[in-house]
């Protein structure tokens, strides 16, 4: 047993379903209690699709549990059959039913359907939602590609795009442009999009592009093995790892590697004076694995920012993830358990967190801006207008949505220069996000701004707990070892607040460091001129 209150991912069934509800004319039945037909609002209120997916489920209810579900799930098939006449059908169970082993795939079998019945064996309590996908479309695959004639032209599929997939629609759209300007079509881009008879002529193309490694890598790797298609490695998020894709596809395919950059603005943008103080800040990146990796390069060697931390919650890929966050020289987090990643971020203290909506919560406790670059995600990160991650759209698209949160450059000159100010105070953020802004009482304009109680006691004899932050947000946690005297904490607050975890910090090892248990202003400025040299 595990407590748990948020999850990354969905069970294994809702993998599942994303795969269906990607494809057009595959049906879904799956074996499950009454009450997992929730799963529909996923697809209807987030992705907000104007159909239901094509899901049925057997709803057993607890009386039914003393009876026959076994029958039940046999007529689900057949009503499912009749009533939708799907070229092809997966067959499933939830974790519920996974416990009454009913064993849907032979059930299926017997009833004879005069279509293809594809079951599904996925392990509810070992796996979760990446895997439910991955393992489906694999299945359908390996079910439904038959060996046929490569097209004349060069073609390649698209892998990996589900429903409910973070920014899937557009990305799509964005990389079939930018192969249709190499002279690539695109021959069948699945699971979304696809019918069954699609797949079917999969193996008609040149290569395979995987575009998202969490949900369609099983497939490639089959396709590979089996119709002798090799398939793209190069996750196309960011300016050069969109040029470095175009560069792979060209070596698989001898085309020269046409680049259109005329719509590309990102790197202007991030090189244009305007970004210089961009250069250096912290960010912490967590989310699904491809996402994270894709994101921590465009951090450093796009924008300029300093990567201070790393992880994913998807342990299927941990290992790529572990050997990406060496490279930054740092030791990847890869936990599914959003308190480990709450701690992490406190611990580090970022001045910006790219994560998931899990982390948008957790920045928003700890009073630091955030961005959204994986699932799982909220309503709004389905927007009406284009939106990719991928290509050069996608690179504009990342660079205005990661410097939106942050406080503007001219900003962090008055908030560091008029601390008093009752607009630009420390406690205000970002100008443009009126929701943070806290005005400060009249008195505390004219005057020099008091600090927060409880700050400190007289020193030496009451010195202070460490808790120097707690007021205002409860970004910083009490140092357990080291005490803050009076003095040096009122030095401290001196400095801008995006810096001043990091100076914190960076003290309490230089005092532990040296068996320091007290820190005094003197304390402080020894560390500052350690760290500086
Ligand atoms: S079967 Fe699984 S998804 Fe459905 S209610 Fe039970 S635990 Fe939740």
């Amino acid at each position: 047993m595990k407590l748990t209150l948020w999850t990354y991912e969905g069970p294994t069934h809702v993998g599942a379903m994303r795969v269906a509800t990607g494809m057009q004319g595959l049906h879904y039945v799956l074996h499950a209690p009454q009450g997992d037909t929730y799963a529909d609002l996923l697809f209807t209120m987030i992705e907000r699709r104007n159909a239901r997916p094509p899901v049925t489920y057997t709803t057993f209810q607890a009386r039914d549990l003393g009876g026959d579900t076994a029958n039940l799930f046999k007529d689900a098939c057949r009503e499912a059959y009749a009533r939708f006449q799907p070229e092809a059908m997966i067959v499933g169970a939830s974790c519920t039913a996974e416990l009454i082993q009913d064993d849907p795939g032979g059930l299926a079998e017997a009833i004879g359907l005069p279509i293809p019945v594809i079951a599904l064996d996925l392990p509810s309590y070992q796996r979760k939602e990446n895997f439910g996908a991955d393992e489906t479309f694999f299945q359908i695959c390996r079910a439904l590609a038959k060996p046929v004639a490569r097209t004349a032209a060069i073609s390649c599929n698209l892998l990996g795009a589900t429903g409910l997939g973070f920014r899937h629609r557009d990305d799509v759209a964005e990389i079939t442009t930018l192969l249709g300007q190499m002279g690539v079509a695109v021959n069948v881009c699945a699971p979304m999009g696809a019918r069954p008879s699609d797949i079917a002529r999969m193996g008609a193309a040149h290569f395979n592009v995987l575009l998202y490694p969490e949900t369609g890598e099983a497939a490639a790797r089959w396709c590979e093995k089996t119709h002798g298609q090799p398939y793209t490695r190069t996750i196309p998020i960011g300016v050069q790892a969109t040029r470095d894709f175009l560069a792979e596809v060209a070596g698989l395919t001898g085309l020269s590697p046409r680049i259109d950059e005329t719509r590309l603005r990102q790197p202007w943008w991030s090189a244009s004076v305007d970004s210089t103080y961009l250069t250096g800040k912290r960010v912490f990146l967590f989310g699904d694995a491809t996402h994270v990796m894709a994101a921590a390069r465009i951090a450093r060697d796009e924008i300029g920012f300093d990567v201070v931390g790393m992880g994913c919650y998807n342990r299927e890929q941990a290992r790529p993830m572990r050997t990406a966050a060496k490279s930054y020289g740092l030791e990847a987090l890869i936990t599914d358990d959003y308190l480990e990643v709450e701690d992490a971020i406190a611990a580090l203290a970022p001045e910006l967190i790219l994560g998931t909506q899990m982390e948008r919560h957790i920045a928003k406790r700890l009073g630091i801006p955030c961005a959204v670059i994986s699932a799982p995600v909220h309503v709004q990160d389905f927007p009406a207008r284009y939106s990719p991650q991928m290509g050069f759209e996608g690179a504009n698209v990342i660079f205005d949505t990661w410097i939106h949160p942050l406080v503007m450059g001219l900003e962090e000159h008055l908030l560091t220069m008029f601390r008093e100010d009752f607009e630009f105070h420390d406690a205000a953020g970002a100008s443009h996000h009126g929701g943070h802004a806290q005005a400060l009482a009249p008195q505390e304009v004219a005057q020099p701004a008091p600090l927060p109680e409880p700050l400190v006691a007289a020193e030496p004899a009451e010195a202070s707990g460490g808790d120097i932050f707690a007021s205002k947000n409860g970004q910083e946690a009490p140092s357990a070892e080291v005490i803050w005297l009076s003095e040096a904490e009122r030095e401290l607050r001196k400095i801008p607040f995006f810096v001043r975890g990091k100076a914190k910090r960076n003290t309490e090892k230089f005092a532990a460091d040296k068996g320091l248990t007290r820190i005094s202003i003197d304390t402080l400025y020894e560390a500052k001129a350690h760290y500086a040299r």
